[in-house]
């Protein structure tokens, strides 16, 4: 590869500083620039519905590189920095400043935005989204034991605020259409540990019910839900999903369908542009459909596996889907894809907040979530990598070694 070529990234957020990162540790000379729109350095987004919220983490402990990282690698980071057009025809960026910008091959990390609430007073004062470090200061300004946080939307953003704003001290009120909390990805007895456990800590819930109206003058004071229910507030966070960011794809003619489409190798459907994290819709060998992931871990090694494929070193993306989630003192780490499953079996009692729970399909594990038990991540990987059939009560079962069902059938 030439030094002399241009390799740019649109994105400065966990994909494309991974990415930036691995073309240099690859041996990539040329330039590499990474182009964001924020003004802080690269950062992880975990730590802002958590510590980070709860003024327990400071910046640093989020941010993906040190301060130093990016002049030391010669990564050329441009913050605050908005692309305004991709012309793949050109092989240039148009930023908002009307500079272009040639490159050799491009990266697309644009992530996702938080869908928007569209209910009379929606606009008011004191409505919060949670997505950036700057979202998260303005928050925590408005989150004390004097305040009445009301969440909009129990997914894993709301659910995790919910959690952040009791422990400050807050009263909290969530409100979510769904029956319990997290079931379009949990299901319904997943759900329900989750809901209790807010239950137990206080929280008011109000499940299988909208939000007619924000109400206030300037500021929100208020709620009213569609079972005529008013909840007083003085804050309200609203976390009802995200879409992705394919603003720029789609005016560059990319190929967009629930994000950018992309292969195996992240690249789009232009020669020398790939995509990577939130904003990609990636073909996944193992599942052999796409898979659009708004995960941390997704964000994090397809930076990586895109910046390789940039430098021409075919690499497929097929690692197991992970995600974490952090309430309260309940931990869990999740892998696997189950967007339809038959069973929940539940290895340990869901009540002692300490059990792992496995989502069967076609009696094969399709996914499993480990909580508050730790140290058996290598043991369901191979499990569901090895995708034998499981009876229900050998995975019930904690005398049996996980280990031992990814090599052994059923008996
Ligand atoms: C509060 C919160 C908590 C989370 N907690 C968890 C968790 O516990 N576990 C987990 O697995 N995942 C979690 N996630 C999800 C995880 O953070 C995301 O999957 C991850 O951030 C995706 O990274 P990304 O680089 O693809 O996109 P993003 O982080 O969205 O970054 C995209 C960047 O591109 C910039 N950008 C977009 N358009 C332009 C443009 N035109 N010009 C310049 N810049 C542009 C954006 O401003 C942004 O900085 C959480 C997310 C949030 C918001």
């Amino acid at each position: 590869m030439p030094a002399s070529q241009t390799f740019l990234i649109v994105g400065a957020s966990l994909a494309g500083a991974k990415a930036a990162e691995t073309l240099r540790a690859e041996g990539f000379d040329g330039r590499v620039v990474l182009l964001g729109d924020e003004p802080q350095r690269p950062y992880e987004r975990p730590p802002l519905s958590k510590e980070y919220l709860r003024g327990e983490k400071d910046f640093d402990a989020a941010a993906v590189h040190s301060a130093g990282f990016y002049d030391e690698q010669q990564i050329e980071l441009r913050a605050s920095t908005v692309v305004t057009g991709v012309d793949p025809g050109a092989s240039e960026v148009t930023l908002s400043s009307g500079e272009r910008i040639g490159y050799d091959r491009l990266l697309v990390a644009t992530g996702a935005a938080p869908r928007r609430l569209s209910v009379p007073g929606a606009d008011l004062d004191g409505v919060h989204y949670l997505r950036s470090v700057t979202d998260a200061d303005t928050l925590r300004h408005a989150i004390g034991p004097s305040s009445e946080v009301v969440v909009i939307g129990a997914g894993w953003i709301g659910a995790e605020v919910a959690a952040s704003a009791r422990q400050l001290g807050a009263t909290v009120a969530m409100v979510e259409l769904a029956a319990v909390p997290l079931e379009r990805v949990l299901g319904p007895e997943v759900g329900a540990i989750y809901r209790d456990l807010h239950a137990e800590h206080g929280v008011d819930l109000h499940f299988g019910v909208g939000v007619d109206a924000l109400l206030g003058s300037t500021a929100v004071e208020a709620v009213r839900l569609s079972d005529g229910t008013v909840l007083s507030a003085t804050a309200v966070v609203v976390g009802v999903g995200v879409t992705p960011r394919v603003e720029l794809a789609e005016a560059a003619g990319l190929a967009v369908d629930n994000g950018i489409v992309v292969d195996e190798h992240l690249q789009t459907s232009a020669p020398g542009v790939f995509a990577a994290g939130d904003v990609a819709n990636a073909f996944h060998p193992r599942y052999g459909t796409r898979i659009r992931l708004e995960h941390w871990s997704a964000a994090l090694n397809q930076g990586p596996v895109a910046a390789r494929n940039m430098l021409g070193k075919a690499t497929v993306y097929d690692r197991t889907p992970y995600f974490f989630s952090d309430q309260y003192d309940f931990g869990m780490e999740y892998r696997g894809w189950a967007p339809s499953f038959e069973q929940v079996v539940f290895r340990g009692e869901p009540a002692s907040r300490a059990f792992i729970a496995f989502w069967l399909r076609h009696g094969r594990v399709a996914a499993a979530m480990n909580a508050n038990v730790w140290d058996v991540g290598e043991s369901i990987e191979a499990l569901l990598q090895a995708g034998r059939p499981v009876t229900p009560a050998r995975l019930a079962d904690p005398e049996v070694d996980l280990a031992e069902l990814a090599v052994s059938s059923t008996p």
